[in-house]
């Protein structure tokens, strides 16, 4: 039997009714906010995600799926949306418009990960950026936008993690001074902490080995590092966020496997998912436009997760599509199948949701599939061109001409 490959899945039409739930609250949110929708292709030239995601990062180094194409070019299929909307803004000269542009996607994207709960190798995400300006207010109503659009889909137990990473430059000099620092208190460290001090600092923050932790309770952090300009920028979103009563917890140890990010930093997990707990992140990314060949413009943007979103959301029942009219055969034949079919056309003409008979039932066979799909009205056709019109919720039938039908459930309907 032929599967879907590792880490794909099919969306069956229960799932793909929640997927739409989402689709439909983020384009109210942040169509509110004057984000308008943006598609890129599936595959871009490798060479983006390696300038733009970084060469060094996890993403770029082990995660992409590349191949080249039938003229020796090196494409890739996105593993993340950012860095393709810039290039589309640089592309379409988007920095002519009047700024900020502000675009949102949704769109399946590609990582050959270890496929596991809330983790695959074909996701989807619900993206927003603003493009072109670097006021803290896109920050904060960015985040303010994304927690509305978690509240709108009932995700649980949320919490918002915050920090700031300042420029490229005060990071240089923030690593070099922490790689000093462990390297001062080399003989306190996890021996796996210490073998990788010059490769990745960062990472021990993460270690729980007691030394390792009070060495780094001890250690600089980036936050009390910033510029001034940096630290002025960071400390507004917050009190933006203060104002909007958005929780956050500042979390100087906030990493994110993208090179792009420069100031805000931020990350919404959920109590309700497991080991995967992210549900979306984002940031600042004001060189990023610069590094893949565009003129220097500031952005900010954030990606969620659309199955981790739909896995920790509380389980919204959803509402049937409405059927409107079924319409049955009281004997099969050519003539009464073709007055169906136009029926049924007509019908959907004037507004309504009609289906008719296509698998050769009973007619007890028939009601009962109306009945399934939620019919309000029922239109048994008979040999004589004239139709009965069952009223499914009292139980009433009338006899009526083929012509009569639709105006008599468009007065029965919730459109009258
Ligand atoms: P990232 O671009 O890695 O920050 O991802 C943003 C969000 O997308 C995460 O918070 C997750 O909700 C979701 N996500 C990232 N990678 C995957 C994956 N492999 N499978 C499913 N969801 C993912």
């Amino acid at each position: 039997m032929i599967q879907a490959p590792k880490g794909t899945f099919d969306v069956l039409p229960p799932d793909a009714e929640r997927r739409s739930i989402l689709e439909a609250q983020a384009r109210k949110v942040l169509g509110a906010a004057g984000y308008k929708r943006i598609e890129t292709p599936v595959f871009e030239s490798t060479e983006l995600f390696a300038r733009g995601v970084g060469e060094a990062t996890d993403i770029v180094q082990k995660e992409m799926y590349t191949f080249d194409d039938d003229g020796g070019r090196s494409l890739t299929l996105r593993p993340e949306g950012t860095a393709p909307v810039c290039r589309a803004y640089i592309e379409h000269g988007m920095h002519k418009l009047s700024q900020p542009v502000k675009f949102w996607y949704l769109e399946s994207f590609f990582r050959t990960e270890q496929p596991q709960k809330g983790r695959y190798r074909q996701f989807w995400q619900v993206g927003a950026e603003a493009i072109g300006t670097d006021a803290p207010e896109a920050d904060a109503e960015l985040i303010v936008l994304l927690a509305e659009l978690l509240e709108a889909m009932v995700v649980r137990g949320v919490h918002l993690r915050l920090s700031s990473l300042g420029s490229p430059e005060t990071r240089l000099e923030y690593r070099e001074r922490l790689t000093a620092y462990l390297h001062d208190h080399e003989d306190q460290l996890a021996p796996e902490v210490r073998s990788r001090i010059d490769l990745n600092p960062l990472r021990a923050f993460d270690s729980s080995h007691p030394g390792t932790r009070s060495v780094m309770a001890g250690a600089p952090k980036l936050l009390d590092q910033l510029s001034p300009e940096d630290e002025e920028h960071f400390g507004r979103v917050r009190e933006l966020l203060d104002g909007a009563d958005v929780r956050y917890e500042i979390d100087p140890t906030l990493v994110r496997g993208i090179d792009y990010y420069t100031r805000t930093l931020f990350e919404f997990t959920s109590d309700a998912l497991g080991a995967q707990s992210a549900v979306g992140g984002g940031g600042r990314y004001d060189r990023l436009i610069e590094q893949i060949g565009g003129p220097p413009t500031p952005g900010c943007g954030w990606a969620t997760g659309v199955e981790r979103i739909l896995l920790s959301g509380a389980q919204a029942p959803t509402a049937p599509d409405p059927v409107d009219l079924f319409i049955a055969l009281q004997v099969h034949e050519t003539s009464s199948a073709t007055d169906a079919f136009v029926l049924s056309r007509e019908a959907r003409r004037a507004g309504l949701a009609a289906q008719f008979e296509l698998a050769g039932r009973s007619l007890k066979g028939q009601l009962k599939q109306a009945d399934r799909v939620g019919a309000r009205f029922v239109a048994i056709l008979n040999a004589s061109g004239k139709a009965t019109l069952r009223d499914m919720s009292s139980g009433e039938q009338t006899e009526v001409t083929l012509s009569a039908v639709i105006p008599a459930v468009l007065r029965g309907s919730r459109f009258t």
